[in-house]
């Protein structure tokens, strides 16, 4: 079996670390409740545009900053022994090397890392059974068109359901998720 694993909001908290730096910007402190909002640069008083652009400037230390969630370092490393497994962001390229470093870092063992925003045609590509993504979006589109996925649980993507989703509210959970795809 052949898995894909996003990085944001799902190996490793960004939201926290994006905070903790657009708070030492702004002057504004947000609550941890604020950061359950796909949206919270709005709180800042941004739009997208805004968020993009400081997000580009400071992606680095954000990037490089942000903590794995807990258990996730352990179980990637049991699955990638396992299972073929490519780690997969819609980062932009220029984060590539930071994104890089902080996997060494962390010593979080991988096949592939591929930085690409259509990851259902990735993944058709690449032959992947599974991609392991917090995105909504992304949970919809693989659903719809017939493959396998495990949303890790998020506030923000609690909506979304269908039979060939599977939530994890941790990583402990991902391991006995996986198999229940294999043996099916
Ligand atoms: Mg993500």
């Amino acid at each position: 079996m052949h898995i894909a694993v996003d990085l944001d909001n799902t190996l490793l908290n960004t939201t926290s670390a994006c905070i903790a730096c657009f708070d030492e910007l702004t002057g504004i402190t947000l609550t941890s409740a604020d950061g359950d909002h796909y949206r919270y640069y709005e709180f800042y008083g941004w739009d997208e545009e805004m968020y993009e652009y400081v997000y580009r400037r400071h992606g680095h230390k954000i990037h490089w900053s942000s903590l794995p969630y807990p258990n996730a370092v352990a179980v990637v490393n049991q699955l990638s022994k396992k299972y073929r497994l490519t780690i997969m962001t819609a980062r932009p390229d220029v984060f590539s090397r930071v994104t890089y470093d902080w996997l060494r870092h962390h010593r979080i063992e991988f096949n592939d890392l591929v930085f690409e925003r259509d990851k259902f045609a990735t993944c058709q590509t690449l032959n992947v059974d599974v991609l392991i993504d917090d995105a909504p979006h992304y949970a919809q589109e693989f659903s719809e068109k017939g493959k396998h996925f495990v949303i890790m649980d998020q506030p923000y993507n609690r909506q979304v359901e269908h039979s060939l989703i599977r939530r994890a509210s941790g990583w402990q959970q991902v391991t006995p998720l996986l198999s229940s795809f294999a043996s099916a």
